[in-house]
């Protein structure tokens, strides 16, 4: 990974962002491993020519600095950052959950994993991303005798803000808000598992893999805004642009704005976005900061 300073932002900041304290064990990463094959491919090809800046790894560093502060709040009921390792096909797999809370031997086994994220980002997706990641977690918990019973994300929204609850109902109530995940069948997590490293292991070792799905891009499609004229809220948003014109039509002083869709992941939210085939095709345009 190259770094960048366009900005001078304060040396400690940058050294901070530029700082990888994360220890690499084995051959992949649950976190990598939930991911698009084709994102992790295309990083780990392109690594030397990654160029990041040091303004858009401020996000990341929030997010360390969260889990280092949290992980300093330790108890002897809890077993925190926790590493495990399981091996499948030639290839290590390691994950490192955030806490699992062990209150008693006859209570249930709770297993918890931190997320910081925008409002947005939570909303347009990746939270397939939270229920796969968690039961690989747990899935490489009991291979290594682990009891889980129960599991659980928490979202920390970086950006959240009161004024925008009773505005918009997608909108969280909470800056921080914990969310059940169901835990799959014993015998579909390890299916799931083995598949995944099987699609990893063929992207690495030949370079074939599958193209990121709309979900994993984050697209929302094309539509179209029933809007008082001059307003910024729309009144109803359309996927089908002839409803909305009827729906304008027949109420006076509303017009119908077209809102182009996007792959949100791709233009926002993807390192290897100048390195990928896919993203030039769906002519994704990069958003910058
Ligand atoms: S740019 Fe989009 S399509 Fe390409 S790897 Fe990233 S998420 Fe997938």
């Amino acid at each position: 990974m190259k770094w960048t300073n366009r900005y001078n932002i304060d040396p400690v900041i940058a050294q901070a962002v530029m700082t990888d304290d994360y220890e690499a064990v084995g051959d992949i990463s649950v976190t990598r491993l939930v991911r698009p094959p084709q994102i992790t491919y295309l990083e780990h090809k392109h690594e030397d020519e990654l160029e990041q800046d040091v303004v858009d790894g401020l996000f990341a560093l929030e997010g360390r600095a969260l889990h280092h502060i949290l992980s300093l709040a330790r108890d002897e009921t809890r077993l925190q950052e926790h590493r495990l390792t399981v091996d499948y096909n030639g290839w290590t797999i390691s994950g490192q959950f955030d806490v699992l809370y062990q209150l008693a031997p006859n209570q249930e086994h709770i297993l918890k994993d931190y997320k910081v994220s925008s409002v947005w980002s939570h909303i347009l997706g990746g939270k397939e991303d939270h229920e796969e990641q968690l039961n690989f977690y747990a899935y490489l918990a009991r291979e290594n005798g682990i009891q889980v019973d129960e599991a659980r994300v928490v979202m920390w929204f970086r950006d959240w803000m009161r004024s925008q609850v009773e505005r918009d109902k997608q909108y969280p109530p909470l800056k921080v808000l914990e969310h059940r995940i169901p835990l799959w069948a014993p015998a579909q997590v390890e299916t799931q598992f083995q598949a995944k490293v099987s699609l990893h292991q063929i992207a690495r070792g030949q370079g074939i893999y599958p193209p990121c799905t709309p979900e994993e891009r984050w697209a929302r499609p094309d539509s179209w805004a029933v809007t008082k004229a001059g307003a910024k809220k729309a009144y109803r948003v359309f996927e089908e642009p002839a409803l909305a014109k009827a729906m304008a039509d027949s109420m006076s002083g509303y017009e119908v704005v077209y809102r182009p869709g996007e792959n949100a992941r791709c233009a926002g939210y993807c390192s290897v976005v100048d390195f990928c085939q896919q993203a030039k095709e769906l002519g994704v345009v990069r958003k910058e900061g």
